[in-house]
């Protein structure tokens, strides 16, 4: 690419604003960009985030609430800062979902927090392992559940045992820092960084880089909204890298060797949108760099005047990827990113479950939890089996699963059958494979439907369904299950989302189920392009006839795929 002002040229211009010879100048309505607007807040987050950086409310928190209990938290950190620090009020029992627009927050949340762990790149040892089920078991009624983001979560935490639980998790190289809240949240990794034998680059060094240099970091502290990264350098692309923020794929260059393609400007939830290629190559060494540009421009031009316009997605929108690049390089790098190219399609969907043989010769083995769900004692009791192995080390998957590595050829079988024990099942079925559920009404406010059980069930029963269509079942099919409209679940880029909400049946009466979206994939993996999920206009299903509903489109599906169509036509 050829250097030149365009992108200054173009930025100034939208600065400006012209108008029409003639008519009187009208100021643009301000969006909340720093760079532009500056910096005064035009809503209530914004303010709060201005007047006291999220991150300080660690100190209040341990010199203050943890001692005077949740009463004494300021509802300003209670429902924002604490955030910054992992912790999200839980809804309270018994509240059913859509009756909760009249209430006030302290009628629908209990005096007890989720705890969300980040671990980026999903890289535990078993000593982290036994620390997380060890805070399960003591502070969080046994409570733990992988989540689609490589994180844990813990729920029933009281703020009083909050700095114990830093203190023991940090003593061993985790945190809860900025894994929630309007900041770079955890950083997505390939699980199998490092040790897959078909890997194209390692990504860990980038992740680590990132990680040590801007997690916890005040320059990055207040974005105008949440900030999701993924990176990884196997060629299955398993981090649902279209998705994120700021992505980066491992590629070969023809000329100038591996490294990665940059990706920008994906997300879900309202308008969801695929993040796009600028058509970059970048070399490792200033991949980390690259991060602190593009998140730079997210946090100088990003809009936050509209919280539901915040994400970087809507500022890649307006911009296009042109305009993106040349900002980038213009303004933040000070010098230009060759031209990359893109990956290649993955031959495989990037799960990694199973048993899988790592390139120095011992094994890799994804275990499948059902959506997630585990326990602080199953998460012991992992531990246990793991090092019976003599391995250490285990990662947690953006698919609610976990992968013990480094497994000996000799202990592979016991442990295959030992963990079964556990319900970590190394051989699923289809849909067990790819179900995903999220929190639900279990414990967030928002949700309108239950999810985890709810699908557990369903799974059960669907697969008991399916049992005689053996042979006849596509290769990978998900299923996943979101409470509310966000999306934290994925639904659109499922085969089958289904949104959580409430339903009339036959008989009149409100009951819970879901709206379905249908043909969503990532990654281009057997269907061509990724691409998101239709809603199937008016198509909605009950939680009580969801077993049946997926028999039918699984079946229906069968024969299409016979017939050489896609699922989405
Ligand atoms: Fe809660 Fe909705 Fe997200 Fe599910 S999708 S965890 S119900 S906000």
């Amino acid at each position: 690419m050829v250097a030149s002002p365009r992108g200054l040229v173009s930025t100034l211009a939208y600065m400006t604003q012209t108008t029409a010879p003639g008519r009187p100048k009208r100021a643009a309505k301000p969006q909340g960009q720093w760079k532009i607007d500056g910096k005064a807040p035009l809503n209530h987050n914004e303010e709060l985030k201005a007047a006291d950086d999220g991150l300080n409310v660690r100190e209040r928190i341990e010199q203050i609430y943890a001692l005077k209990g949740f009463d004494s938290i300021d509802p300003d950190d209670l429902h924002g800062r604490f955030r910054w620090w992992g912790l999200y009020t839980q809804r309270a029992q018994g509240i059913p979902g859509g009756k909760t627009a009249t209430l006030e927050p302290h009628e629908l949340e209990d005096k007890y927090f989720m705890l969300r762990v980040r671990i980026d790149g999903g890289a535990l040892s078993t000593d982290q392992l036994r620390v997380i089920a060890g805070i399960s078991t003591e502070f969080a009624r046994d409570t733990a559940d992988f989540t689609d983001r490589q994180n844990i979560q813990l729920h029933w935490v009281d703020v009083v045992d909050v700095p114990e639980i830093w203190r023991r998790l940090e003593a061993v190289g985790l945190n809860t820092t900025e894994a929630c809240g309007d900041v770079p949240r955890v950083i997505l990794g390939s699980p199998v960084a490092g040790i897959a034998k078909n890997e194209i680059i390692d990504p860990t060094p980038v992740i680590q880089e990132i990680a040590r240099r801007y997690v916890g970091n005040p320059d990055f502290s207040n974005l105008p909204r949440k900030y999701k990264t993924a990176i990884t350098g196997h060629p299955n692309q398993d981090v649902v890298h279209e998705i994120n923020d700021f992505a980066l794929i491992g590629v070969e260059h023809p000329e100038l060797g591996v490294g990665y393609d940059l990706w920008v400007g994906g997300g879900l939830s309202a308008n969801p949108r695929l993040g796009e290629r600028l058509g970059t190559f970048v070399r490792a060494e200033i991949a980390a760099d690259v991060w602190e540009a593009v998140t730079s421009i997210f946090r100088d031009y990003g809009y936050r005047r509209l919280r539901n316009r915040a994400r970087l997605k809507f500022l890649l929108a307006d911009w296009g990827t042109e305009k993106f690049r040349q900002i980038l390089q213009d303004e933040y790098l000070g010098f230009e990113l060759p031209d990359g190219p893109p990956a290649h399609k993955p031959q495989d969907a990037g799960d990694h479950c199973g048993v899988h043989e790592q390139k120095d010769g011992r094994f890799f083995i994804g275990l499948t939890p059902p959506v997630g769900r585990v326990s602080g004692t199953i998460l012991n009791k992992l531990a246990d089996l793991v090092e019976a192995t003599g391995s250490t080390r285990l990662r947690t998957t953006p698919h609610q699963k976990i992968i013990a590595l480094d497994i000996p050829a000799d202990h592979v079988d016991a442990f295959t059958s030992a963990v079964q024990e556990l319900g970590l099942d190394p051989f699923p079925g289809l849909i067990k494979r790819s179900a995903i559920a999220c929190t639900g009404i279990e414990f967030c406010k928002l949700a309108i439907v239950d999810t985890k059980d709810t699908t557990i069930e369903a799974v059960k029963q669907i697969e008991s369904r399916l049992a005689d269509h053996k042979g006849k079942l596509p290769k990978a099919l998900s299923l996943h299950v979101n409470g509310c409209p966000n999306s934290c679940a994925r639904i659109q880029t499922a085969d089958i989302g289904l949104k959580g909400q409430l339903i009339t049946n036959a008989q009149g009466e409100q009951v819970s189920g879901f709206q379905v979206h249908l043909g969503g994939t990532l990654a281009g993996f057997e269907n061509g392009e990724a691409g998101l999920g239709r809603t199937v206009r008016g198509l909605k299903v009950a939680a009580d006839e969801l077993p049946e509903y997926v028999e039918r489109v699984v079946k229906s599906y069968s024969r299409k795929s016979e017939e050489n169509e896609s699922f989405a036509a």
